[in-house]
């Protein structure tokens, strides 16, 4: 279609957001359950940044929100897939750094649809989003390679740590946490 109208640009993005942000609200649920899980096996500072984490994904699909209601869309609240639950201590880490690598690589094809579509604001949003979703791969990673090399020493050091996160409005990607 050459000649798309100016209203299916504007469903085409809707739609990509919508999406997304299926995506990161199945993100918030699935890394609360995981916080609560590390909660309970006491490995309570890696419980506070997965909870960190949840907010991120949380200001994320209220981001996706703003701009679908911009666009005189209806925001989903259906999550994209379903929730993992009981996952261990050594399942976690890798499971969410493919999450992160998957969501990545989406976004990377939305933030295309935004560009076929003309829409530089939206494609502003998904780039911004992008960098924090890297930001969080970064550490997914980290902490499972430390499990994967250190194992039962890495962990020991970690049992019984606060999972206080001195909780802000900030998350984990904009309060400094990936230095
Ligand atoms: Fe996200
Ligand atoms: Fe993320």
């Amino acid at each position: 279609m050459a000649n798309s109208s100016k209203e299916e640009k504007k469903n085409n993005v809707i739609k990509v957001l919508n999406q997304a942000r299926a995506m990161e609200l199945h993100a918030i649920s699935q890394y609360m359950n995981q916080h609560y899980n590390l909660d309970d096996m006491d490995f309570g500072e890696l419980a506070g940044k997965v909870k960190l984490i949840a907010i991120d994904e949380m200001r994320h699909a209220e981001m996706f929100a703003e701009r679908i209601k911009e666009l005189g869309g209806e925001p989903t609240s259906d999550l994209a897939d379903k929730v993992s639950k009981g996952q261990n201590v050594n399942q976690i880490f890798p499971f969410d750094s493919t999450l992160e690598d998957n969501t990545i690589d989406v976004y990377n094809g939305y933030l295309e649809v935004c560009r076929q579509n003309g829409d530089s604001i939206t494609m502003k949003i998904f780039e911004t989003i992008i960098d924090e979703e890297q930001i969080h791969l970064n550490y997914f990673d980290n902490i499972g390679g430390h499990i994967k090399n250190l194992g039962d020493a890495y962990l020991a050091r970690i049992a019984g740590t606060s999972s206080a996160t001195g909780l802000g409005t900030s998350g984990f990607a904009v309060s400094g946490n990936q230095a």
